[in-house]
């Protein structure tokens, strides 16, 4: 009789669950559950990636060489110490499949976000979850849940779905606080809607134990392609470089995400629509009696009296076409987590809520 059974952890996996993107019997939806950008990627990207269709025959660059350099170029880091992959997804997977394993110990915070615990359980090691203090993540709590098996320890900053962040003096003393075994993850996919904010590169690039990943998904609106890239201290760059598969980015997606990086133009300008209409909506919200964190990043955390107040919203706003996202899974039941959509999207989604809290729904 076959006894075929995956390795230890593998059917702990919860499977990953994206933000919904369609309503039964809805034509029109607006989906504000993913933190996609809404005007979608630059001019100048979409034109790259149609140029690829006359190279489909060819492989693609093993090295990433030119999308190194256009990434060093303008987040003035160092391309030979940038590794791009399959999201920031794979990053992070790469990572816990080079440093982790069974008998080690992986770290994230209460709401921190799903992939670390997913990818740290895929690579055989335990999962360490260490509480925030009011939805921020607490560096004290963290250097005193590390243990002589810790290998990772892994925070998003501006974090999803808190949308909350720590100082990068905080970032520091928890780099400097680690055992020496342990690696820091700096998880920056909302880094650039941060005004003045590296990320985290100058820590990568002043400690021997910090990692920062950085995505095209998010403000470069290339979600849908899977593209994102990790900076760290050249020898783990080099360990990670050995697990990489060496066609794991097609030119498609290389191409796409170099002119994506170089219209710097573009990108100042949804940072700067997303600040806009973040505070826009957060000012509403607050009128309406909604209570909101600080967000950092391009959705607003939305909290209600209690989960049945929110699943109700959630109910009421799912009948007027808009799809925002639940956190339960997140330990934050009775919030909702709202994407900053175009104008009109925001204002849709604030004047339903209103309506909600009205009684009128
Ligand atoms: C969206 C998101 C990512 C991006 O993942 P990709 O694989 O690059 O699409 C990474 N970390 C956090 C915290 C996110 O919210």
């Amino acid at each position: 009789m076959a006894t075929i059974i995956p390795q230890p952890g593998i059917l702990d996996i919860a499977p990953y669950v994206g933000g919904q993107s369609r309503i039964d019997g809805m034509a029109e939806v607006v989906k504000l559950s993913s933190n996609e950008n809404p005007f979608g990627p630059s001019d100048k990207a979409r034109a790259a990636f149609a140029r690829t269709v006359h190279s489909l025959h060819r492989y693609p660059s093993t090295d990433h060489a030119d999308l190194r350099a256009a990434i060093g170029e303008v987040h003035g880091v160092d391309p030979a110490r940038v590794i791009c992959g399959v999201g920031s997804d794979e990053i992070i997977s790469f990572l816990c499949n080079a440093y982790a394993g069974p008998g080690t110990e992986v770290i994230h915070t209460e709401h921190g976000f799903s992939m670390y615990r997913i990818s740290a359980l895929a690579a055989g090691a335990t999962p360490v979850e260490v509480a925030e203090r009011d939805r921020v993540v607490d560096v004290d709590a963290i250097l005193a849940a590390c243990t002589d098996r810790t290998r990772l320890v892994f925070i998003a900053n501006p974090a999803n779905p808190t949308g909350t962040m720590i100082p990068a003096q905080d970032a520091a003393r928890l780099a400097d606080g680690l055992p020496d075994q342990a690696l820091l993850v700096l998880d920056g996919a909302y880094a650039e809607y941060v005004a003045d904010f590296d990320g985290g590169a100058r820590l990568v690039e002043t400690r021997e134990n910090v990692v920062m990943t950085r995505t095209f998904s998010k403000l470069y609106g290339l979600g849908g392609l899977r593209i994102g890239w990790g900076y760290g201290p050249a020898p783990v760059i080099d360990v990670l470089n050995r697990i990489r598969g060496p066609f794991n980015l097609s030119q498609t997606q290389l191409d796409t995400a170099e002119a994506a990086v170089r219209d710097t133009e573009y990108a100042a300008r949804c940072h700067s629509e997303n600040a806009r209409l973040r505070a826009w909506m957060v000012e509403a919200l607050n009128g309406l009696g909604v209570a909101t964190d600080t967000s950092h990043a391009n959705f607003v955390l939305a909290r209600f009296p209690d989960q049945a107040g929110a699943e109700a919203c959630d109910e009421y706003l799912k009948t007027q076409g808009l799809i925002v996202r639940k956190v339960a899974g997140y330990k934050l039941p009775n919030c909702l987590r709202i994407t900053v959509g175009d104008e009109p999207s925001c204002r849709r989604v604030v004047h339903a809520i209103g309506q909600f809290l009205s009684g009128a729904a």
